[in-house]
Order: structure tokens, then C-alpha cells, then sequence
């Protein structure tokens, strides 16, 4: 079972630790600055889980974030895994290609079999916690209405199965990590959320002028605009997504489905960067 725990009653607990994951999106980062203003005497613990393949504007904004704030965000890899740790001998891979190779023999991960964020994301941050009783402070909105974030409402003070098909979205449901949805419980929608990173003087991360979500620079998730994007901002970020892309046995394995770069990079149409929010993606890196 999954208990959901209202903001008022999470941080007035100071028995537990205060987790805000980061994934480098507006809202995980809009949610930090809110919790630091709000609560500045919470200890909060800020986690980033590196995949390897971040966006440079990615670590830019990270950087604003502490030198603004003054606080430290803590790096995790899947390398910090003790499985991989012990493998793990030259330290050249990133991790994403780590597992990729070593774990799953080149198949490249997509929507219907996501295993990086299971791996590369889920597990790092559960080894980070432990078997510590820990607050998990995500950054979903009042105003969100995405496939499997139903179970979340406004009153949602009670809990979920896990089993349940309308579950909220979680980093982790081991029972000792808790879930807290501060927009949720403050009824913060975008407006509110783009204003708390203009007037923090953060603003938002840079790449969403071509791309409407955080994570790898090869997501699958990307709509072709934001393919298109990526080939013009990071040409060499382009270059390196295609060697990832192959054909063995007759089965083609690309990053979007039914194309693979090389046709995306023929196309004569550019493709508009996308509008707003692509619902349709990861609810943990795309946040
Ligand atoms: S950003 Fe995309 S590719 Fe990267 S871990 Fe998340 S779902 Fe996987």
C-alpha cells in the first residue's frame, strides 16, 4: 500500500527524511524552490539521478539552482547500484550505456518496455533511502490530468493500492517512502508554477525553447519536432543518438517508432517544436 501523506503533516515530521527528486523539469524544480521558501528550516534533501545522457542545459540549470540557493543537489548514478559498482572496473560507460550493454544486450528501452527509468532512475533513488522512513516531495500539479495520475486528487489524504490501475505517480513503492504532492495540496496549477521560477530568478530550463520535457537527449518520447531540435542545438548529441540505432535479424531498433533518425534527418518539413506539454511521456524524468 502506498500512503499518500498531506503537505501539513509531512513537514511537521521531523522523525523522517524530506526527499525532493529532481529531474531537471520545471515542476521537480519549481517544487524545490517552493519548499525551500515555504519550509527553510526542513532539512530537504535534493537528488538528481543521473542516466549519463542529460541535456547540457540540463546541468546548467541544476547549477543556477545551487548557486541561487545555496544548496547542494547529490548526484546518483545506476553505477552507485552495488551490483553494477562491483562490474563496473573502467568507469568509460555512462550509465545508461552501462546497462544497455551489460544488463540488456543492446535492447534499446522504449515506451511499453521503459527499464531505463526502472533502472537508471527507481532504483538509485530506493538504494539512496534505504529502509529510512522518507518523504518523497513530487512536483506534480494541481491542474495535471495525465493517464495514470487518476488516483491523485485534491483531497487524496488516504491511500492507494498499489495494485490499483489509477495509482499517483511514485518514485518508489517501497512502503517506508511516502509520497507528498505539494501542488496538489496547495492547488498550484502552471501559472503559478512558471511564476515561482520567474520571480525565484530561475526562470525555466533553456531547452524548453525547443523540446517540451526533460530526460535523455535520446528519449523516445520525443515528437519529431523535438528530434529536429535536438540536430539543430546539439548536432554532435544528434550524431551520437544514431549509433545507438541499428537493424539485426531483419528487426530495426530505433528511438522512434517506425523511423529512424537517418529518415528523420531527411525530412524536408521541420516539424514544430512542440506547444506546451507532451502528456504522453515518463512521469518521473519529465517532470
Ligand atoms: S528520459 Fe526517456 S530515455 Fe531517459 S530514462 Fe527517462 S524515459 Fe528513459
Amino acid at each position: 500500500m502506498i500512503e499518500v501523506v498531506a503537505l501539513d503533516q509531512a513537514v511537521q515530521d521531523p522523525t523522517a527524511r524530506h526527499i525532493v527528486p529532481l529531474s531537471g523539469g520545471k515542476d521537480s524544480t519549481a517544487l524545490a524552490v517552493l519548499m525551500l521558501q515555504k519550509y527553510p528550516n526542513l532539512p530537504f534533501e535534493f537528488l538528481f539521478t543521473d542516466t549519463g545522457a542529460e541535456l547540457p542545459e540540463t546541468y546548467e540549470y541544476f547549477k543556477k539552482f545551487e548557486t541561487i540557493f545555496d544548496v547542494k543537489i547529490t548526484r546518483l548514478t545506476a553505477l552507485d547500484l552495488p551490483r553494477f559498482r562491483a562490474r563496473e572496473k573502467d568507469g568509460r560507460r555512462i550509465p545508461f550505456d552501462y546497462v544497455l550493454d551489460e544488463v540488456y544486450s543492446g535492447f534499446l528501452p522504449n515506451p511499453q518496455a521503459r527499464w531505463c527509468t526502472r533502472v537508471l532512475k527507481i532504483q538509485p533513488f530506493e538504494q539512496f533511502v534505504g529502509d529510512d522512513r522518507a518523504y518523497s516531495y513530487i512536483g506534480i500539479r494541481d491542474d495535471e490530468n495525465r493517464v495514470g495520475y487518476g488516483g491523485v486528487g485534491r483531497s487524496h489524504s488516504h491511500t492507494f493500492s498499489a495494485e490499483r490501475r489509477a495509482k499517483p505517480v511514485v518514485l518508489s513503492e517501497k512502503s517506508n517512502i511516502m509520497p507528498v504532492y505539494p501542488f496538489k495540496d496547495l492547488g498550484m496549477s502552471l501559472d503559478e508554477i512558471k511564476r515561482v521560477l520567474d520571480e525565484s530568478g530561475l526562470g525555466l530550463p533553456a531547452y524548453y525553447e525547443w523540446r517540451s520535457r526533460s530526460g535523455c537527449y535520446f528519449c523516445f518520447y520525443q515528437q519529431i519536432g523535438e528530434w529536429q531540435g535536438l540536430r539543430e542545438r546539439h548536432p554532435e548529441l544528434f550524431r551520437q543518438a544514431k549509433t545507438y540505432e541499428k537493424v539485426e535479424n531483419g528487426r530495426a531498433y530505433t528511438w522512434s517508432e517506425g523511423r529512424s533518425l537517418t529518415d528523420i534527418e531527411k525530412l524536408k518539413q521541420r516539424h514544430a517544436n512542440p506547444v506546451g506539454e507532451d502528456l504522453d511521456g515518463c512521469a518521473i524524468c519529465h517532470l
